[in-house]
């Protein structure tokens, strides 16, 4: 073919669609091309008002930020979305949820404008091959979300999904479910599980909401032992709670908040480092404690 032919060729092929395609392919491939295994984090969010005063806690979600690698986006797996059957938000902006009731102005003036990685949503829908996984388009971020993700990455220039739990699943059937999108570790995606170990709010201790570091004797039972099953690797008691006794009846009255923990959990490695942090009880009846796994 002679040159001057094959420049008419060329030109005749619309250069902002082949290069928008090119930029989606990369887009795409650099989502997903394979990384350094992410760690992965459960956090105790407890308040909503965290998402705006300064605190310890707040500050070891922001330490944790830069401590790990910077993901190319999040999964997070919170207490405050429940559904029948399971659900990835696929939404390309996500809208800020103000899920709660009683709180100043200026937490429902927050937004945090994270994008939503519609690509990732499919992703993790097609992991997961032991159920039906929905993409859905309504929910957006609720406050186990941003209200801890927005102090890790306050610029909202990571991308996030949700993942829901399915309230007809028991315990064990959450782990395993964990288990199918492990592989999403090795493509820069970090893993959230956002709730709180200890969670009793019908027993807080308002007088005490100041004092640091206080906890009944029943909730400090149960998150000793709850950091002592984490740190032994003995998943099995953690996901058969409701066998322990009183202690762990009162941590957990309904088991939203302790769910996402055993999303955590179960992406641990064998290999992996297991830390605490924010490890602390707060009005009696809450622990913030947060774990960090990561490859050793
Ligand atoms: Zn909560």
């Amino acid at each position: 073919m002679k040159r001057s032919k094959f420049l008419k060729i060329m030109a005749t092929i619309p250069v902002a669609t082949a290069a928008m395609k090119l930029s989606c392919l990369d887009k795409a491939t650099r989502d997903f091309s394979n990384t350094d295994k992410m760690p992965v984090l459960f956090l105790g969010h407890g308040s909503p008002m965290n998402a705006i005063e300064e605190n310890e806690f707040v500050q070891g979600f922001r330490q944790v930020g830069k401590e790990i690698p910077k993901p190319n986006a999040i999964l997070c797996i919170s207490a405050h979305w429940e559904t029948r059957g399971t659900y990835v938000t696929a939404m390309e902006k996500p809208r800020t949820i103000h899920d709660f009731g009683g709180f100043p102005q200026a937490l429902f003036d927050v937004q945090y404008p994270a994008p939503g990685n519609p690509e990732l949503a499919k992703e993790t829908q097609q992991l997961v091959t032991s159920t039906q996984v929905g993409l859905d388009e309504k929910w957006g971020l609720d406050h186990g979300a941003w209200s801890v993700i927005k102090h890790m990455y306050p610029e909202a220039d990571v991308p996030v999904i949700q993942m829901s739990l399915d309230y007809g699943r028991s315990p064990q059937q959450h782990y395993e479910l964990a288990k199918e999108i492990a592989a999403l570790r090795k493509k820069g995606v970090l893993i959230v599980g956002s709730g709180n170990m200890v969670h009793n709010l019908r027993m807080v201790a308002w007088d005490k909401l100041n004092a640091d570091d206080y906890g009944y004797d029943w909730a400090l039972e149960a998150s000793t032992k709850f950091k002592q099953f984490i740190a032994d690797g003995d998943h099995k008691r953690l996901i058969n709670y409701t066998a322990e006794g009183r202690p762990f009846q009162l941590a957990i009255p309904t088991p939203e908040h302790y769910l996402p923990l055993l999303y955590t959990l179960a992406l641990k490695d064998e290999k992996d480092e297991i830390g605490f942090f924010n490890d602390k009880a707060v009005g009696g009846s809450l622990t913030m404690t947060s774990v960090k796994i990561q490859a050793g």
